[in-house]
């Protein structure tokens, strides 16, 4: 929802024009492969990852970065950033100390995912909120997580993401990241994921 220039200098366009125009796209036209003429073709990608042990695995790959990709360009803006805002705010003090606190836990899910993955801030079973991360394209939605829940914040931790910009150094990929955090929406998926 935002031109391929509007994160930087944080994400360059360049990257963004490959990520969303080549990682997404392949993987949205390869999961309509992978179902076509199946039950799937009706069903919504939340449904189709909470269900994902029952599908072979380009749907598994291709479903998780289809709706990964999908959550990931929407949590992020141009002159996003700064403190948390809202419910999500307090719902973070609560469940990690301070908003410090949960972004080191959050750096160091991502810094620490060997190879390819995400980070997640996910709304639980419990309603509480939890850091956890993701190989491949796996998400918290997918009945094959370790630990289960609603992402209502995502970070991609994959090298197709920063590679351009970053080469390897992730941590500082992830540390400008923080800049981009579209809290308004953080809040919206939060309030959507305690009802
Ligand atoms: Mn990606």
């Amino acid at each position: 929802p935002y031109a391929f220039n509007a994160l930087e200098p944080h994400i360059d366009a360049r990257t963004m024009e490959i990520h969303h125009g080549k990682h997404h796209q392949a993987y949205v036209t390869n999961l309509n492969a992978a179902i076509a003429g199946t039950d799937a073709e009706k069903m919504s990608i939340e449904e189709i990852c909470k269900h994902i042990s029952k599908y072979p695995m380009p749907v598994r790959n291709n479903g998780g970065g289809h709706y990964n990709h999908s959550l990931f360009w929407t949590i992020m803006k141009q002159n996003g950033g700064g403190s948390p805002t809202g419910d999500v705010a307090n719902a973070i003090n609560a469940a990690f100390g301070s908003f410090d606190e949960f972004k080191t836990k959050f750096n160091t899910a991502g810094a620490t995912r060997f190879g390819s993955g995400w980070a997640w801030l996910i709304v639980g079973a419990d309603k509480k909120l939890a850091v956890t991360s993701t190989p491949n394209q796996d998400n918290p939605l997918m009945d094959i997580a370790d630990v289960k829940g609603t992402p209502i914040m995502g970070c991609d931790v994959w090298e197709h993401a920063y590679y351009l910009h970053y080469q390897n150094r992730r941590p500082d990929y992830m540390s400008a990241w923080w800049n981009l955090v579209n809290w308004d929406e953080v809040n919206r998926r939060f309030a959507a994921a305690m009802k």
